[in-house]
């Protein structure tokens, strides 16, 4: 591969949060209305330590832009930043990016 080559693949290669260390992109649809929804998170801000089980922690209130439901997330990593558990309190669901991605039927 050239150089210029290799130089635009690196400029164009992936989305723009990808190059985004402190980025955890967490995915939800609100099954009230159906809406999904991308939500960054930062690691440094938002994630802190978890000195009840060890690893790291997550809380965060999400609001849905379509109805306006308010629902909560709690997630729980491992000091490796594996998911160990996460709760999603109110009327939605966790996604995978790979169910984000895909249109509902
Ligand atoms: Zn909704």
């Amino acid at each position: 591969m050239s150089f210029l080559k290799r130089l635009s693949s690196m400029l164009t290669g992936g989305a723009p949060g990808e190059r985004d260390r402190d980025a955890f992109w967490l995915y939800v649809r609100c099954d009230r209305c159906g809406e999904k929804l991308r939500l960054r998170v930062d690691r440094k801000f938002e994630i802190h330590p978890d000195y009840d089980q060890g690893g790291y922690v997550l809380r965060k209130e999400i609001m849905d832009g379509r109805c306006f439901q308010l629902m909560y997330a709690e997630i729980h990593f491992d000091p490796a930043w594996n998911i160990t558990s996460r709760d999603l309190h109110g009327e939605g669901t966790f996604l995978t990016p790979e169910e984000f991605a895909t249109p509902a039927p």
